[in-house]
């Protein structure tokens, strides 16, 4: 049976940790070629081995258009255009209070989580208008859509992503590219010791130790996997979801519908 990404071509940032990496791997199995966009040279060169043919790595840092304009050139010149890409690249960050918050570190925020998906809609949208039409999918989050789950800079940053892609789902419908946001609840990857400045090695051991200790109180009692989000995200790049856009998919075991759940 053909793949529900059979013949497509997608760029997916932050494709070689958590949920990117889930990503990358479900949709090299439902037939997609991929290139996987993200900072970690080593986990790309071997992302690369695992899949010969099906993925390649692009070095891109998503604060640098020049390098998300090339990981775009690179679905096009390898595997011949481009149909989806996912803008899921991520960090957080320590500021909680408005008193903690930097100028600096505010700008770094908001340059990887909305201009970095922002320069790649701008990128890859004309390679798309090709192929006919595309599906883009930007990873927002939870903290996005309420106050407390995250620090200030990536809760407002995750709202404005939520904001973003119902934007550019208006301004490139005419393309027929589709643009909708996927809002994460708690999933057990490493982004949580990453953005307490932990070596890389020890961020990626935290994300087991997140699935271990997921929020009893969740209508659904664990930590999502990065299949969970990969799953949605599948849903939201092929054409399962061909009359979906502009909208966001909440994927969080229930935790922010509110109530007590004790019957
Ligand atoms: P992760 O740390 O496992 O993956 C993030 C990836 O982004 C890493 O591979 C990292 O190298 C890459 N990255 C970081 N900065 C980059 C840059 N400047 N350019 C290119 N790549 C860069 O974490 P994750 O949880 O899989 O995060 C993926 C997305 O999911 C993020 O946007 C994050 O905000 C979002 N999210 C995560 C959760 C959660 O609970 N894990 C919840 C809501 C939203």
């Amino acid at each position: 049976m053909a793949g529900r990404l059979e013949g497509k071509v997608a760029v997916v940032t932050g494709g070689v940790s958590g949920i990117g990496l889930g990503t990358v791997e479900l949709f090299v199995g439902e037939g997609a070629k991929v290139v996987a966009a993200d900072i970690q040279d080593e986990k790309g060169a071997m992302l690369e081995q695992r899949f010969p043919g099906q993925v390649r790595y692009a070095h891109c840092d998503v604060t640098a258009e020049a390098e998300i304009a090339a990981a775009v050139q690179l679905a096009a010149s390898e595997f011949g255009g481009l149909d989806v890409l996912f803008n899921n690249a991520g960090i957080s960050d320590m500021m909680r209070t408005l008193a903690e918050v930097e100028a600096d570190r505010w700008s770094w925020v908001f340059d990887i989580l909305v201009r970095g998906p922002a320069l790649g809609m701008k990128h890859a949208a004309p390679l798309m208008a090709e192929r006919g039409g595309g599906s883009i999918v930007n990873t927002a989050s939870i903290a996005g859509l309420q106050a407390g789950w995250g620090p200030l800079a990536y809760s407002s940053a995750k709202a404005a992503v939520i904001h973003m892609s119902r934007c550019a789902a208006a301004q490139l419908s005419p393309q027929k590219i589709r643009v909708n946001a996927i809002c994460p609840g708690l999933i057990a990857t490493s982004i949580f010791g990453a953005s307490l400045g932990l070596p890389r090695a020890v961020a990626d051991q935290m994300a087991a130790r997140v699935a271990e200790n997921a929020p009893k109180a969740q209508p659904i009692p664990k930590a999502g996997m990065p299949e969970d989000i990969a799953r949605a995200a599948l849903y939201l790049a092929s054409d399962d979801s061909a009359f979906v856009t502009g909208t966001h998919v909440v994927v969080d075991g229930g935790i922010t519908i509110g109530g007590r759940h004790s019957w």
